[in-house]
């Protein structure tokens, strides 16, 4: 970091924000392996929140990397740097006032940390459970099916390791739940940042 660098505190500041929006700002976490369900139940996840009145914004792992990561692959380093880049996206959101949802495979105890790190106390963290069979099977972009026959390199579950969320806020089954109930779950074991209106 640039030592010449100094931090402006500006007179604006988040709980102001959040007051006139009537919400607390928080990031909600998605972590699990592609095809668990991140996408879909954060999808459905923003539209329930959406209907509650709330200000929210949802960052999905493919269409960031279409744009602001769109010069990152899936090396250690590239996989570190697209997490630490949205980790710092959602801070900058929860500063405007916003409840972040985020939907990354973020495979990395280490990453998440990190991003716990950078995003501080509004940080929630949900592992979206799905088992590697189910998630295979699923195959909803053909991706098991390439990485099986070699054609994708560092492929999560398959070529490259998921480690587990050791202490998640919320862990969801998405083999035991429809889609809805599994958005209920979320609004249930976090509901306490929900109802707060700062
Ligand atoms: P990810 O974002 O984790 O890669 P997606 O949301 O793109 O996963 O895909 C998950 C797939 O699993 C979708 O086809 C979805 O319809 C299906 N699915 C089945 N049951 C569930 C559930 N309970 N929650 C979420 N997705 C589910």
């Amino acid at each position: 970091m640039n030592h010449n660098l100094t931090w402006h505190n500006m007179d604006i500041t988040k709980s102001l924000r959040e007051e006139q929006m009537g919400q607390k700002a928080c990031t909600i976490w998605m972590s699990g392996l592609s095809g668990a369900g991140k996408s879909t139940i954060a999808n459905a996840l923003e539209k329930r929140l959406y209907a509650m009145g709330k200000k929210t914004i949802l960052l999905d792992g493919d269409n960031v990397r279409m744009g602001l990561n769109s010069n990152l692959g899936f090396s250690d380093k590239d996989r570190i740097e697209n997490i630490r880049r949205i980790a710092e996206v959602a801070k900058l959101m929860n500063d405007a006032g916003l409840i972040v949802i985020t939907a990354f495979i973020s495979p990395y105890r280490q990453d998440r940390r990190n991003a716990k790190r950078i995003i501080g106390e509004d940080f929630r963290e949900v592992y979206v459970s799905t088992s590697i069979e189910e998630c295979e099977r699923r195959d909803v972009k053909g991706l098991y099916k390439a990485a099986r026959e070699g054609k994708i390199d560092s492929f999560t579950g398959i070529s490259s390791p998921y480690e587990i969320p050791e202490n998640p806020d919320v862990i969801i089954d998405t083999e035991k739940m429809g889609v809805e109930e599994c958005v209920d779950q979320i609004l249930i074991q976090l509901h306490p940042i929900f109802e707060k209106s700062e």
